[in-house]
């Protein structure tokens, strides 16, 4: 699933292809109603943890999450012809988006909007340092273990399972147990800087020296100790764990 590295990154790509023009907005699947949209100039495009929120001029956001097999495409060939699942195509003067198999592609009136970030906790992505302490207090006092708030967004948005098993790896923490605020404080200095790095490289970058790296996540044995990485399902999604270098 898209972790927030790459929600911010395709708001960030959308936002400077499209943002102030007018855009033609369609559903060539016809499994979305475009009409409010179309012909409508694009305001901004923002990412929220793992949601995207596009605001236009006269007419209600649009609320898009990918879950599990969304994807964009892009193309600067606007003579294409639209794939035919498309949900949702973003045309602007030279560049369109194609989003594809979505689990979320909806108008959002102010009151939902609000209401989606309600649900949410602080992005790393969005109020980097200056959430610090809101975050660090926010996980420490999770009643569940780490590895389970990570990945609940009402505890911090934007955190995945890439995320959850690279990040937990480098505070040297193991997910079934829980974390005081000092711990969460350096788990969330460690979210800022790793996925601020992550949003330009295009994928979780946990070592910038090696970005296509992953210290334990997927991998057999732990890339700092070669002990072999123990991986069983915790909260719905299988953790990768150094029994060596975290406790
Ligand atoms: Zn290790």
């Amino acid at each position: 699933m898209p972790e927030a590295h790459s929600l911010h990154r395709h708001a960030r790509d959308q936002r400077e292809a499209l943002a102030g023009q007018v855009l033609s907005v369609t559903s060539p699947q016809r499994k979305f109603d475009a009409t409010p949209f179309d012909g409508h100039r694009l305001q901004d495009v923002q990412a929220y943890g793992k949601h995207l929120v596009y605001s236009f001029d006269g007419a209600p956001d649009v609320h898009v999450h990918l879950g599990m097999k969304g994807i964009f495409l892009r193309t600067d060939d606007l003579s294409l012809p639209p794939r035919g699942g498309t949900r949702m195509r973003l045309a602007g003067e030279t560049t369109a988006f194609s989003l594809i198999a979505p689990s979320r592609c909806e108008a959002m009136d102010e009151q939902a909007f609000t209401a989606l970030l309600a649900t949410l906790g602080p992005d790393p992505l969005r109020v980097g340092e200056a959430g610090r302490d809101e975050a660090a207090h926010r996980l420490a006092s999770a009643r569940a273990a780490v590895g389970a708030a990570l990945l609940d967004q009402s505890v911090w948005a934007g955190i995945g399972n890439a995320w959850r098993a690279e990040l937990l790896f480098l505070a040297g923490i193991d997910p079934t147990r829980r974390v005081d605020e000092d711990e969460a404080g350096l788990l969330w200095d460690l979210a800022v800087e790793h996925l601020r790095v992550g949003v330009d490289a295009g994928q979780v970058v946990s070592d910038p020296t090696a970005p296509d790296e992953r210290w334990v996540y997927k991998r057999e044995t732990c890339r700092r100790c070669g002990t072999p990485v123990r991986n069983w399902t915790f909260a719905g999604r299988v953790a990768w764990v150094c029994p060596v270098d975290q406790r």
